[in-house]
């Protein structure tokens, strides 16, 4: 096991995010060797400029001459880059590798390509489907979806109302152990200037405390999970979720596992359909969906670019500094605790990138640096494709914009905003809302082809010449006021994927 400065560096990192990595890193290798293993580890040194490998490709080549092993044994890595990596130090070193399936997945990435070579098109429905009668999950004896239907999604949407959500009990959150301290105390001093604060790092890093964090969410929080899967509230970051994509990610735990025990749940307490199925479909559809997808796709997937949008990530991302409250409160809370939830990732924080016309990859290295469960097999499926809809339509049936009005209907954040979410022109108009317009009128063309903006679009279309007019003279007016509010540079331009660059712009407000 090896802590590699590249791995911390290739995005630039949220503090909250290194630490989180390491500290479940350490805590897995001193299981291991207190069950018998010989773990091979090398830490990161407390300066830079005594650690003996940069890469995973060195530490094998120093390792392979150490330990001279017959073979390397790989367990599927969650990046195509890591793959190519090792697949090619392997090759200059002669030796085999063998690639093992991970088996915290429930969808083998040979059993996906087989799914989307018998299936026109990559539809998330059908999968999911497909993986239910696969794995038989919430089916009754007849094998017909229990609750007679496949989808509660209608019932996923709810918002709070004035009353907001009430007193939530707060996820189970664990104190840090002496190995976290120690792994703050290198994170705080060797990697000062990168992103976020390492003030909430209350996320499980050992597979008993990942477990403790799935019973609280099954006891506490499922419940309402679906009915207010969509809605958003100031100051509540995490609401009903689950906040388990990290331990998942990391290996924590397995799908299957968080699966049967909210199975398991059900069968001992009445609980929604609508939270139950609601549930089972992100992690058992949605989770699998996207691996399968990148997995099929790469390394080709992060080629396209389907609205030619080439701006640069706006500043106030990296440090909160927004009049738009929606967008103060998602940044700020990403800042803070390197977590959002769906629909503040999708229909706010990406929203605005795709309206205001951000270059996709640079949304989603933003994305990659600043989650904990940011991994480029979940990322970018995510993040490229569903939310700036750079694919063209491979993982979602359309692009996911919204004007203010969604995000007022969703959330009480529009109350306390300057602006007002149902003026697109004006001093006080909302920027989702003429964003919303303009972008319409901008790629009025591409969005013709797509059955579902049939009725945007006819909204759009009884615009007047005069509205159109000042719709494009405010969007004007926007981009060049966020584009104005750059950043100092932390970090030169760095080139990311291949004659793809991402700016690591600016420091974050902590
Ligand atoms: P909950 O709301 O409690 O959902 C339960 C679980 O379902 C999650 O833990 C996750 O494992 C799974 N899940 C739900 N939706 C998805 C999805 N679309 N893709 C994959 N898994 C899903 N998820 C990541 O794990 N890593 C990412 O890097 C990531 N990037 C995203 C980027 C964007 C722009 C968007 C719109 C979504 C992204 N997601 C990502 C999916 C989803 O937003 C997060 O999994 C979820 O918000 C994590 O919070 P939670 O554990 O409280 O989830
Ligand atoms: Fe966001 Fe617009 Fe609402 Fe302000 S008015 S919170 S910018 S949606």
């Amino acid at each position: 096991m090896s802590e590699t400065p590249n791995e911390t560096t290739h995005v630039w990192c949220h503090k909250l995010r290194i630490a989180f990595f390491l500290s479940a890193m350490r805590h897995y290798r001193d299981a291991l060797s207190a069950s018998g293993c010989t773990v091979h580890y090398s830490e990161l040194a407390a300066d830079p400029a005594d650690d003996l490998a940069q890469s995973f490709s060195q530490r094998i080549i120093t390792d392979v001459q150490r330990l001279r092993p017959a073979r390397l044994i790989l367990a599927e890595p969650g990046d195509h880059r890591v793959r190519v990596e090792i697949t090619e130090t392997a090759r200059t070193l002669g030796i085999k590798l063998d690639i093992r399936p991970d088996r915290t997945f429930l969808c083998s990435t040979e059993e996906f390509a087989v799914y989307a070579a018998g299936h026109k098109g990559l539809l998330l429905e059908n999968f999911y489907r497909w993986m239910r009668k696969r794995h038989r999950i919430l089916l009754d004896k007849n094998g017909s979806p229990i609750g007679g239907r496949w989808n509660f999604d209608k019932d996923n949407r709810g918002s709070f109302g004035r009353a907001g959500p009430g007193n939530i009990r707060a996820p189970a959150a664990f104190e840090r152990d002496e190995i976290t301290k120690r792994v703050c105390a290198l994170v705080a001093r060797r990697f000062a200037d990168h992103p976020g604060s390492l003030d909430n790092l209350t996320l499980p890093v050992t597979r008993d405390q990942a477990l403790l964090l799935l019973t609280d969410f099954l006891k506490y929080r499922l419940n309402e999970f679906g009915t207010y899967q969509d809605a958003m509230w100031t100051d509540q970051p995490f609401l009903f979720h689950s906040r388990l994509s990290a331990a998942l990610n990391i290996k924590l735990i397995s799908a299957r596992e968080v699966i049967d025990a909210t199975l398991a749940a059900t069968s001992r307490r009445q609980l929604p359909p609508s939270s139950v199925e609601g549930f089972v479909r992100q992690i058992l559809g949605w989770r699998e969906f996207m691996r399968g997808v990148y997995w099929l796709l790469m390394p080709h997937y992060a080629e396209r670019n389907s609205f030619d949008a080439d701006r640069s990530l706006p500043a106030f991302y990296w440090n909160a500094d927004t009049d738009m409250r929606c967008m103060q409160q998602c940044t700020q809370q990403v800042i803070d605790h390197a977590y959002a939830h769906h629909i503040q990732r999708l229909m706010v924080l990406g929203n605005f990138a795709l309206l205001y016309g951000v270059r996709p990859l640079a949304f989603h290295e933003w994305h990659m640096a600043m989650y904990t469960d940011a991994i480029d097999w979940v990322s970018l499926p995510n993040a490229f494709g569903m939310s700036q809809h750079a694919d063209g339509g491979v993982v979602g049936t359309k692009p996911y914009i919204a004007s203010g009005n969604y995000i007022n209907r969703m959330s009480n954040y529009c109350g306390s905003c300057r602006y007002d979410p149902k003026k697109s022109v004006g001093n006080d108009a909302c920027p989702f809302s003429t964003l919303y317009w303009d972008f319409m009128d901008r790629h009025r063309e591409n969005l013709q082809s797509n059955p579902r903006m049939r009725y945007p679009l006819k909204a759009f279309e009884a615009k007047t010449p005069t509205e159109l007019t000042q719709i494009r003279t405010q969007a004007a007016r926007i981009r060049e006021r966020v584009a104005e509010q750059r950043v100092s540079l932390a970090r030169p331009e760095a080139e990311i994927r291949s004659g793809q660059c991402t700016p690591r712009e600016g420091k974050t407000g902590r």
